[in-house]
């Protein structure tokens, strides 16, 4: 049942289905035989003059928007079409190798742009990673410098972190967990930088390790799964973090700063979770305080303990996340050099 984005169209035989289907196309349908190429909903222009296959899909589209926004469309078509070549109702034919799904939102952005901006404040991942890869491709530099302002968007700078902007409600690019993996496959695959790649990775190491191994089931119908060399850095990386969660709560849950030793020991009596060893044994040191556990006990001591070592405490726990994060290479460990 797998349908992976990434599989190359194949040539499909000629349609011997009956009967011809007029329904509308159904994208990335599950179906592993090959089916009848079928026209895209939307962007089909009666008055295009040439159609792109990828997949089983075709669109209808313009040659003259493509070549303005592409220079290897330009270097595509400047070569004379043969006159036995492929055509659909009369217009040239070209199959392209890409998963129909990214070149729907490629041609979307294209042809359908000015929707496209004022409904993307915030773009879904999947249209950023895209116009990335397509944008690549092609050598569309506009569309390309699209997907590289919402990227950049997702490091997760200092504030961003106290506010957990790695939250997918909250962050630059509406995305579903599946989508975690696919960024830092293509923060990879691209090499974007090992500090964004390590950014994405630390959201990786908040899945659950079976989630991890099995990959995650995409909206878009494919299973997104990490690449080998990264899926061991995250099964690592989740070890290593919880190891800095349970020592950065035994370093900073201290209370030496003042006079009263009931300060000490009202804070120490905390560094160990009675009944929730899940908020201890945490992969998110950086969102320390978010863990439930943690939240109350937040409260807690804000009123228990008094008002010099309850902000020096906050701030030993911000300068060890400050250094976790500086140093995320040591925790999330990468083989190759990026
Ligand atoms: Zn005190």
């Amino acid at each position: 049942m797998n349908n992976d984005a990434e599989a190359p169209a194949e040539a499909q035989p000629d349609a011997q289905v009956d009967p011809p289907s007029r329904k509308r196309p159904r994208v990335g349908s599950k179906s592993p035989e090959p089916s009848e190429p079928q026209r895209h909903e939307r962007l089909w222009f009666e008055d295009g003059n040439v159609v792109l296959q990828a997949g089983d899909t075709m669109f209808r589209v313009y040659r003259g928007i493509l070549c303005n926004a592409s220079e290897v469309f330009r270097d595509m078509f400047s070569i004379p079409q043969p006159p036995e070549g492929e055509t659909v109702d009369g217009v040239p034919l070209v199959r392209l190798y890409d998963s129909p799904f990214e070149l729907a939102d490629l041609l979307d952005v294209l042809l359908n742009g000015k929707k496209f901006m004022k409904q993307s404040a915030r773009p879904t991942w999947p249209v950023v990673q895209s116009l990335y890869r397509l944008g690549t491709k092609y050598q569309m530099q506009d569309l390309r410098g699209i997907a590289v302002h919402y990227i950049k968007r997702l490091r997760l700078d200092k504030q961003q972190r106290r506010e957990r902007l790695y939250d997918p409600t909250k962050s630059a690019v509406i995305y579903e967990p599946a989508d975690v993996i696919a960024m830092a496959n293509l923060a990879s695959a691209f090499n974007f930088g090992k500090n964004i790649l390590l950014d994405f990775l630390y959201v990786c190491c908040q899945l659950n390790v079976e989630q991890l191994l099995e990959g995650i089931p995409h909206s878009r119908g494919h299973v997104e799964r990490l690449s080998p060399d990264l899926l061991q850095a995250c099964i690592q990386g989740r070890e290593n973090l919880i190891l800095a969660s349970v020592a950065m709560v035994r370093e900073c849950l201290v209370g030496d700063r003042c006079r009263d030793a009931d300060c000490d020991l009202i804070l120490r009596e905390r560094r160990i979770p009675e009944e929730d060893t899940k908020a201890y044994y945490n992969t998110d040191p950086l969102g320390f305080w978010d863990i439930p556990y943690y939240q109350k006990q937040y409260d807690d001591l804000k009123d228990l303990v008094c008002q010099t070592c309850f902000p020096a405490m906050l701030d030993s726990f911000e300068d060890y996340q400050d250094d976790i994060y500086a140093h995320l290479g040591q925790y999330i460990k990468l083989n190759v050099i990026y």
